[in-house]
Parts: C-alpha cells; sequence; structure tokens
C-alpha cells in the first residue's frame, strides 16, 4: 500500500475544493475527510481481515472499483449528515480521493512509478525506502504543485507573492525531471515554506479537527509494523535453532490482521518444519507462501520449494525430488524478473549437478565418440 502517496493525493484532492463550495462544520474537518476517503480503502479491507480473516481476500475492494463506490457513497451519505452541505463538488473530490487509492495500489502503476524514478529498468516493484523515495518524488510534485497553484489563484495575496508562487510551480516540475533527492527535495520543501508563510495569517486552530478522521487511518499500518518485527524476531529464533519457538511466533503472526504479505512467514515456517522433520508440514508451508504471493514471492518460494526437494535430509523420503527442483529452476531462471533469483537459482542448479543430483547441461555432455564424416 502506498500510504505516503494515499496520503500527499488526499492532501492534493483537498484543495482543490475552495472552502466557499463547503458550508457548516465542513472548513475545519475537511482536509482530514479528504486524507481519510484516500485511505479508506485499506481501512475497511483490514476492518474485513479483523472481523472475519477466512473469509476476505486481503485487496478485495483494492480489485473492485464498485465495492470501492459504495465505499465512497457511504462516506458521502455520512458527510451529508453531518454537514449539511448542498454542493456537489466536495462529493465528487471524496469520491475521486476513495478511487485514487485504487490507481495508486495496481501493481503496474506502482512498477511504473519507481521505473519513472529510474530506479530498475524492469517492471518490478522496488524495496520499501526506494518506493518511499519514488512516492515522495511523484505524488510530492502533485501536491507541492497544487498548493503553489492554489496560492496562486488567490487574490487576497500580493502580486508579488502569487507569482513568485507561479515560478516556484516551474522550478518543482524542472527539480523532479531531474529525478535526484538532491535538487527536488529543497525545492519542494522550499514551494511548501513560501506557502506556508503565505497561509500562516489565516490559519485557524479549529482546523485541527482534521485529525480527528486521521486516527482511525494509523491502525492497520501499525499492524504491519508490528507483524514485520516479530517475522525479524522468528528469522532470529530459526536461526538459534530454536525452531518449536519460530514456528509458533509465525504461527501467531499468520493469524494477526495485518495486510503485509505473509510470504516470509510462510517461508519461514517452512524451513523450521524442514530442520525439524516435519516435511509434510514443510511441503504445505512452501506451497502456502506460492499461494501468497504475487510474482516475487512465487519466485522465492519456488527457489526454497527447489532446496527442499534436494536437501539431503529429505534423501529416502517422497520429498527427495531433484528433477522437480531443477523443473523449478528453470522457470526461476527463464521467467523471473529480478536478477537476484536468476542468480540464485542458477547457482543452485550448478551445485546440484555438480553433486551428480540432476543431469548436466547438453553443452556439458562429453563430446560423440564417433563423428559423423
Ligand atoms: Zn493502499
Amino acid at each position: 500500500m502506498a500510504t505516503i502517496g494515499h496520503t500527499l493525493i488526499g492532501l492534493s484532492l483537498s484543495e482543490t475544493c475552495p472552502a466557499n463550495a463547503r458550508t457548516g462544520r465542513m472548513p475545519y474537518i475537511w482536509v482530514g475527510v479528504v486524507v481519510f476517503s484516500a485511505h479508506v480503502v485499506d481501512l475497511v479491507e483490514w476492518l474485513a481481515l479483523f472481523v472475519a480473516p477466512p473469509h476476505w481476500d486481503k485487496h478485495f475492494l483494492t480489485q473492485s472499483p464498485w465495492m470501492a463506490l459504495g465505499v465512497a457513497g457511504a462516506i458521502c451519505v455520512a458527510v451529508a449528515a453531518t454537514t449539511r452541505c448542498r454542493k456537489p463538488w466536495p462529493y465528487l473530490v471524496i469520491t475521486l480521493a476513495v478511487l485514487s487509492h485504487l490507481l495508486l495500489d495496481h501493481h503496474p502503476i506502482r512498477a511504473l512509478v519507481a521505473n519513472a524514478y529510474g530506479l530498475s529498468a524492469d517492471l518490478r516493484l522496488p524495496d520499501y525506502p526506494e518506493a518511499i523515495a519514488a512516492e515522495l518524488w511523484l505524488y510530492g510534485l502533485v501536491f507541492v504543485v497544487t498548493t503553489l497553484l492554489v496560492s496562486w489563484r488567490r487574490r487576497e495575496f500580493k502580486p508579488k507573492t502569487r507569482k513568485l508562487s507561479l515560478v516556484l510551480a516551474v522550478m518543482c516540475l524542472l527539480a523532479a525531471a531531474a529525478r535526484s533527492p538532491w535538487i527536488w527535495a529543497p525545492v519542494y520543501m522550499l514551494s511548501l515554506l513560501h506557502c506556508a508563510l503565505m497561509w500562516s495569517r489565516r490559519m485557524d486552530r479549529r482546523y485541527l479537527w482534521s485529525l480527528v478522521p486521521l486516527l482511525p487511518i494509523a491502525v492497520p499500518p501499525a499492524f504491519d509494523l508490528y507483524a514485520m518485527r516479530l517475522t525479524d524476531e522468528a528469522t532470529r529464533l530459526r536461526e538459534a535453532k530454536l525452531f518449536d519457538a519460530a514456528i509458533a511466533l509465525n504461527q501467531r503472526i499468520l493469524r494477526m490482521p495485518a495486510r503485509k504479505s505473509f510470504v516470509a512467514n510462510y517461508l519461514e515456517l517452512a524451513r523450521s518444519y524442514q530442520s525439524t522433520g516435519a516435511f509434510d508440514l514443510a511441503e504445505k508451508a512452501y506451497l502456502d507462501a506460492r499461494e501468497e504471493s504475487h510474482i516475487y514471492g512465487t519466485f522465492m518460494a519456488d527457489f526454497f520449494l527447489a532446496k527442499f526437494y534436494t536437501d539431503d535430509r529429505v534423501k529416502g523420503t517422497p520429498y527427495f525430488q531433484p528433477r522437480k527442483a531443477v523443473k523449478l529452476l528453470d522457470e526461476i531462471i527463464r521467467l523471473s524478473p529480478y536478477p537476484d533469483h536468476q542468480r540464485w537459482a542458477s547457482e543452485l542448479r550448478t551445485q546440484l549437478r555438480q553433486k551428480g543430483l540432476i543431469d548436466p547441461e547438453p553443452a556439458e555432455l562429453s563430446p560423440p565418440r564417433f563423428s559423423v564424416p
């Protein structure tokens, strides 16, 4: 989930609705309502997992625009009932904020953002710190430029100040094109400082009400972070050969209402079972890891499954299947977009050949004794 992206797009959208398009209690809580709407898909999905985990896919709403529209409708009804706002614009902005979530979380879009930022040539999802930088770069640009344009259009500010807003907007676009954080980050910050100084006199403490709708959206990321921390702990337990404790901890994490991928936990579980000799459970956990994940985790699970099928410990059991292993490794080398996976798979394949567990490659076969004239 693109948490930073959702927040920045929510903030940008909230600015597109002028204050006179809203009425009553709306002005002070408005920004919070739109940012909440930009995150609400994550919250609803998390609540569904919390209430009845086995019945829901973790991304059932992200994949369904109609259901997301229903959620947007529910927020609009709640806003209409509490603020009695009759103008259509705020409701349109709320709906756009909810739907923007689907776009931002869509895998090809996330890969495209990473690609546009120059993180990778292929369409793969970047790791965490890189993904955050790419989101700040692109969605930060949207937010800063929207804020500058809104400031530029306000006639109550001095013409010089307004013109400076426009100049800064152009500078932000140029800085973003450079794609270096050393260039875009200071220009974005400078622009935000300029806007903050422009708007500071109009600030009112009552705007702090906007923080209220933001409280619930912090809950799902908190669970994800906690689950990630426990996963590190489970890895440490397995590495310390405390397999039973590692298994128990991973099972506990898998029962948590976290929206992060559980592929690492299934892999940890499988490796611990493998070490304790519970091969049936190990194989099942490897297959669960495949099911759990999209492309990255599936190839990871295949790699560890190939290792499992050729492990010395499973020799003499039905789980010793070098042919199946080599098929998996060949698939990784052929299909995985991740160079690391390809390298690991070809290294393991070479090791298996050296051990004589699988047939040598055609090129490695000894030349025919009788050459055809
Ligand atoms: Zn999300």
